[in-house]
């Protein structure tokens, strides 16, 4: 299965973008030359690196500023909801967005499966990121947890934003209705875990021009690797494992993914120029 896939790699270069990583944590950060020079030798060619809390915004955008080919995102993920003020964070979003490495919202989105913040906290805040993707053209990255049907009704409440599904591991449902609202879907390392059936028919079924991938490193390490810190390099075999499931090369998947990414992060695009 995988040797037709190597064979067409070591003819033609391949260009895959980590499209949800946090390179400022603990796990990565002191090996981040390191990590990243991996990550080349993997075909890895550009990484998206999330913020979570805006405590650590200016350190991700330091980052994304040392080094060309990665790019970050502003925004508070559920989990933090409670600890940020609403009023000001749609003045806050649009301040970080004017930076030309910041070509993202969030991570954003609902968690019930942890409840970490209240949920109507994680609500109120959730709604700033989707207005805000409207007013300053920036698309979000959700993250949903336990929660389809209040993630789909704020999707719903706004038309006009544009974005991705991280780490999808949820429902073909959800996944047909996210994709019908416009949405794209990101697939991480679970997609090689035994026990993940259900969610490789979601990537046998979904369309091949809506599809992103991802590590979520340093969480989500895929198999072999499972238990240790993940880096981006491994998205190339979360890339391998979708050509497995759909039958197709390596190649098809890192050129499909690699166009999705920017076009859904137009601004990372103008960067890569
Ligand atoms: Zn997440
Ligand atoms: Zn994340």
């Amino acid at each position: 299965m995988a040797n037709s896939t190597h064979l067409t790699s070591m003819h033609k270069q391949l260009i895959l973008v980590d499209s949800h990583c946090h390179l400022n944590y603990p796990e990565i950060l002191p090996n981040l030359d390191a990590v990243l020079e991996n990550a080349k030798a993997n075909d890895i060619h550009y990484c998206l690196t999330i913020n979570t809390r805006l405590s650590e915004t200016d350190l991700i955008k330091g980052i994304a500023k040392a080094y060309p080919h990665i790019f970050c995102t502003v925004g508070v993920h559920p989990h933090d909801a409670k600890d940020h003020d609403v009023d000001t964070l749609f003045a806050t979003l649009t301040d970080h967005a004017q930076d030309p490495n910041v070509v993202g919202l969030g991570e954003t989105g609902l968690d019930y499966y942890y409840d970490n913040s209240p949920r109507d906290e994680q609500i109120a805040c959730f709604d700033i990121h989707l207005t805000a993707s409207k007013q300053l053209n920036l698309p979000v990255v959700i993250h949903t947890r336990d929660a389809d049907e209040d993630t789909l009704a704020r999707v719903r409440q706004h038309p006009d934003a544009t974005g991705v599904f991280h780490c999808f591991s949820g429902s073909i449902d959800l996944a047909k209705a996210a994709l019908d609202l416009g949405y794209y879907l990101s697939f991480s390392g679970i997609i090689t875990f035994k026990k993940a059936d259900e969610l490789r028919e979601v990537v046998k079924f979904a369309p091949l021009d809506r599809i992103l991938v991802e590590t979520d490193s340093p969480f989500l390490a895929p198999i072999p690797h499972r238990g240790k810190p993940n880096q981006p390099a491994w998205t190339r075999l979360v890339a391998e494992k979708v050509a497995d499931i759909k039958g197709i090369a390596l190649e098809e998947v890192a050129v499909a993914t690699t166009a999705n990414f920017f076009q859904l992060f137009h601004k990372a695009y103008k960067i890569a120029q």
